[in-house]
């Protein structure tokens, strides 16, 4: 008898839990929740192609079950602007739009809403890239150098609530790459949220070519756009950690997930 009380206590406590308005059930996608372009440069330097190649199988996988439509592109020439506003993230490996018409449609489709995730040599830019809006958008700084070869280094996260980074360890080994400092720094603008940096505990880093210390931003979303750059990018490296695929992973999700037309994983 008092085993049949305790499991009669157990369905009654099993059922009063499935019945809290704080669970939420499942939401199965009924149909592709959004649209999202990967952007890469099929003619840059081999290290920066092994990335993009490994990358888009990355979020090929991630669209296993097809969450979302997945394309892919080398340019943004010949895309109208009324197709590109129907991507809720362009996703830049290593590539920005090179052409004044496909950097206008750019400009139009993130001052007007659009999602964008960059990688690596998506934000270098000197001199002879004369796009000044560009450079604002990624919070003004300019390539000033990097450590030679690529080598682990260690992470610290700077806002541990962020969407992005609340799931991480305060502080974790990243894979090799080739890590980029910028002038000015980026966190010395006031529009900009700085959300992992590199350790200072890392310098000297590098081998042939040596950075002795600076402020260090490796992840960063400028709050003026839906946008987030991510400083990795270089080599066959990248996705060999865990954490690390969790915060792009994270990243992604927060970028898509503030679309203007409602949350697509709400749907
Ligand atoms: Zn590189």
């Amino acid at each position: 008898m008092k085993k049949y009380l305790i499991l009669l206590a157990l369905v009654l406590s099993v059922s009063a839990f499935g019945g809290d308005k704080n669970v939420r059930k499942a939401n199965y996608a009924s149909q592709k929740r959004f649209k999202a372009l990967l952007l890469w440069e099929p003619h840059a330097e081999r290290d920066h192609v092994d990335f993009d190649k490994q990358a888009m199988e990355f979020f090929r996988r991630l669209n296993w079950g097809q969450g979302f439509q997945l394309d892919s592109t080398t340019t943004l020439d010949g895309i109208p602007l009324d197709s590109l506003k129907q991507y809720s993230i362009i996703v830049a490996l290593n590539a920005a739009p090179s052409s004044p018409q496909s950097r206008a449609n750019f400009e139009r489709y993130m001052e007007e809403g659009g999602g964008w995730m960059g990688f690596h040599a998506s934000a270098y830019n000197d001199r002879r890239t004369n796009w000044p809006w560009y450079v604002q958008f990624l919070g003004g700084g300019v390539f000033k150098c990097n450590n030679w070869p690529p080598q682990p280094a260690l992470a610290v996260v700077d806002v541990t609530k962020h969407p992005v980074t609340k799931a991480l360890p305060k502080e974790f080994v990243l894979p090799a790459s080739e890590f980029y400092q910028w002038t000015p720094e980026p966190r010395a603008n006031k529009d900009i949220q700085v959300l992992l940096s590199l350790s200072p505990k890392n310098y000297p880093i590098g081998i042939k070519d040596i950075v002795y210390g600076g402020d260090w931003p490796i992840v960063w979303t400028n709050k003026k756009y839906r946008m987030i750059y991510l400083n990795m990018g270089h080599g066959n490296q990248e996705f060999k950690d865990a954490d690390q695929d969790l915060l792009f992973v994270s990243a992604f999700r927060w970028i898509v997930s503030r679309d203007p037309s409602g949350n697509p994983f709400d749907k």
